[in-house]
Parts: structure tokens; C-alpha cells; sequence
């Protein structure tokens, strides 16, 4: 998706010199470095743990993956307004923007929403920017929760589906609001997910 702030910079490959295509300088360099974290390792207590199986304690003040919330009604408050992604320094947030169609004001609180929402969680430095640039309070990082390991790049780009504040699909309402058997039942293969 095309940059929000045009602040992106094409990168050209350059060309390597003769000591980076022997390849040998480098590999040595390589191996001196595992070496010298295998015996201080061997020689120390373990300061690793088997993440995912095993996880730290949160830091109060920690940031984690971002939530799009609802309002008090169960509209999704985000306007696609795009100070979210120019206060990005990371380049990591991409929206379209859409206008309310009659009959969606139960879905969308403002006349413009966001059709498409995208963070890449590979971007992301999860500095909170995006949620201090936010003026309708609509973008939250998640005190407990981060982007889980996966095998593929493509899914760390996280979109609506996995950013918008879920619901209980088991009420077949979002706050008083009714769904139809259809959005119940894609909501309920979404939480299970
Ligand atoms: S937390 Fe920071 S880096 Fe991540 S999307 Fe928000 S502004 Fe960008
Ligand atoms: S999350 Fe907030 S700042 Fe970002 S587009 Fe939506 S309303 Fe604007």
C-alpha cells in the first residue's frame, strides 16, 4: 500500500567491494563472535528463556500489539483521519479511507472510516506514537499482548480482522447493536483463530 507520508526511501543495492566477496573476513568475524558468546555462556548463569513456551513478566509500562477500538456503542471509532501513520517513525501504519454508506451507522461512528487498516509488526518500534497522535482515542498498544512468532512475513501485517476490537460473538450483538447469523458466525471464526 502506497505511504501516507511519502516519507520512504527506495533503497539501491550496492555493489560489494573485494574483501565482502571473498566472503572469508567476514565469516571469520562470524565465528569469533559465537565463540566468544559460547564460553561466556558456558561460564555464566542462563539469561535466556524458551520463548514462546516460556515468557517473561511485562513491564508495567509496556507497549505490545495494537487494538482499534470501539466506541461505548460498539461503532468502530477510527476515521481513517491519517495522523496515526504521518506520526509514525517506523513507516509501519497504511489505511483507505472510505465514506459511510447509509444503514452503516451502526458500524462506523463518523461519516469516514477506515476500509482498510494495516500494521506490519515487523515495522512497528512500538513507541506508542500512534496512539498519542490519535484524536479519537481509537488506537491503543496492548498493555499484554505481542505479536506472536510466525513463520511468514506476510503475516505480521496485521489488518482489520486482527486489529479491531473483538466481540462477544456468543451475544450475536455488539453492545446492544444485532448481527447478522453471517457477521456472528465470520466473528466467532475470527476469535477462534
Ligand atoms: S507504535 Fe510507533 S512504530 Fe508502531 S505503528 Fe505506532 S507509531 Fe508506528
Ligand atoms: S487510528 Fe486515530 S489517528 Fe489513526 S487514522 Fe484512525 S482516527 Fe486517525
Amino acid at each position: 500500500m502506497q505511504s501516507l507520508s511519502n516519507r520512504a526511501k527506495k533503497l539501491e543495492a550496492k555493489p560489494m567491494t573485494l574483501a565482502e566477496r571473498a566472503y572469508l573476513p567476514a565469516i571469520f568475524q562470524g565465528l569469533s563472535i559465537t565463540m566468544r558468546h559460547f564460553f561466556r555462556a558456558a561460564t555464566k548463569k542462563q539469561v535466556t528463556v524458551r520463548y514462546p513456551e516460556e515468557k517473561r513478566p511485562f513491564s508495567p509500562i509496556f507497549r505490545g500489539l495494537h487494538v482499534l477500538k470501539r466506541d461505548e456503542v460498539g461503532r468502530e471509532r477510527c476515521t481513517a483521519c491519517g495522523l496515526c501513520a504521518v506520526a509514525c517513525p517506523a513507516e509501519a501504519i497504511t489505511m483507505v479511507a472510505g465514506e459511510r454508506k447509509k444503514g452503516e451507522e451502526n458500524l462506523y461512528r463518523e461519516e469516514k472510516y477506515a476500509v482498510s487498516y494495516e500494521v506490519n509488526m515487523l515495522r512497528c518500534i512500538f513507541c506508542g506514537l500512534c496512539e498519542e497522535a490519535c484524536p479519537k482515542a481509537a488506537v491503543y498498544l496492548q498493555p499484554d499482548k505481542m505479536a506472536p512468532p510466525r513463520f511468514e512475513r506476510d503475516e505480521f501485517i496485521y489488518g482489520k480482522d486482527r486489529l479491531v476490537e473483538p466481540v462477544d460473538p456468543s451475544a450475536r450483538s455488539i453492545r446492544g447493536i444485532q448481527l447478522t447469523p453471517e457477521q456472528a458466525d465470520a466473528l466467532a471464526q475470527r476469535m477462534a483463530q
